[in-house]
């Protein structure tokens, strides 16, 4: 089972990707942590990808794309993989079918702009200031928002649910759709 996560800031992309990946048994990749793991150990490349988290803007598409099939490689993950916050632009999503990397399913969790800032400003990680979150939510409707239509034509499943219902109900309905997938 390949599966992607779609959605914005906030919708609990992480929470129930962490379900998913339980459930199914897959390996769940997040795109943030691994770059906020490149960032922490202040590498040369670890440093430039910093300057751009910290304000809220994307890392480039030919970055991202080489740290995730870095991961795959790595990992080897034979019964599937669930990518979560990659891809976050056509771009990244071509370049992801370039490289042979399949995907069977595509769930998009949805909350609206009013909910995502109060969401993010209760995490408190170093991103989610309100400035910072103001970007990463223009970012995400001008970047990522396309994706939604792009996949619907390229995934045989595609899933999307409202990410205001509660954390047990959204793990249900997602996982019940997957085993019919
Ligand atoms: P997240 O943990 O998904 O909220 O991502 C945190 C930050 O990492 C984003 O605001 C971007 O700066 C960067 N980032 C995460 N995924 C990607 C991606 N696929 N492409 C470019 N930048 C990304």
């Amino acid at each position: 089972m390949r599966i992607i996560l779609l959605g914005p800031p906030g919708a609990g992309k992480g929470t129930q990707a962490e379900f998913i990946s339980e459930e199914f048994g897959i390996p769940h990749l997040s795109a943030g942590a691994l770059l906020r793991e490149e960032a922490k150990r202040k590498t040369k490349l670890g440093i430039q990808i910093h300057s751009l988290i910290s304000v809220g803007n994307l890392v480039p598409d030919e970055m991202i794309a080489k740290l995730i099939k870095l991961w795959i490689e790595t990992n080897d993950p034979k019964e599937g993989y669930l990518l979560d916050g990659f891809p976050r632009t056509i771009a990244q999503a071509q370049l992801m079918k370039d490289n042979g990397i399949e995907i069977d399913a595509v769930v998009e969790i949805n909350i609206p702009d009013s909910e995502i800032m109060g969401r993010l400003l209760a995490r408190k990680r170093e991103d989610d200031t309100e400035a910072i979150i103001g970007n990463r939510i223009k970012v995400y409707h001008s970047k990522t928002k396309p994706l939604s239509e792009f996949f619907q034509s390229e995934a045989s499943q595609y899933i999307r649910i409202d990410g205001l219902g509660s954390i047990e109900e959204i793990k249900n309905y997602i996982i019940h759709k997957l085993r019919n997938t």
